[in-house]
């Protein structure tokens, strides 16, 4: 039996979301967990990333409207 069809990663499956995570300086992340438990860093300027949007595991979207508006987050 495959990891991706064991129940565990299942499991895992229907808990994980995706956050997407964005930096000033433009890098970006993609982190995949229950949930958020700290604001990650950037790796390039190591400064706090802000949130771009989240997946939840059923497939609904998240979007930061601060972003949709103007591209900047403050
Ligand atoms: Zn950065």
């Amino acid at each position: 039996m495959s990891w991706e069809r064991s129940p565990l990663a299942r499991h895992l499956k229907s808990i994980i979301n995706t956050y997407g995570w964005k930096c000033k300086c433009g890098e970006e992340m993609i982190m995949s967990a229950v949930k958020v438990q700290s604001i990650p860093t950037c790796l390039m300027c190591d400064k706090l990333m802000y949130m771009m949007y989240s997946i939840n595991p059923s497939g609904g979207v998240w979007m930061n409207k601060s972003l949709l508006l103007d591209g900047e987050f403050e």
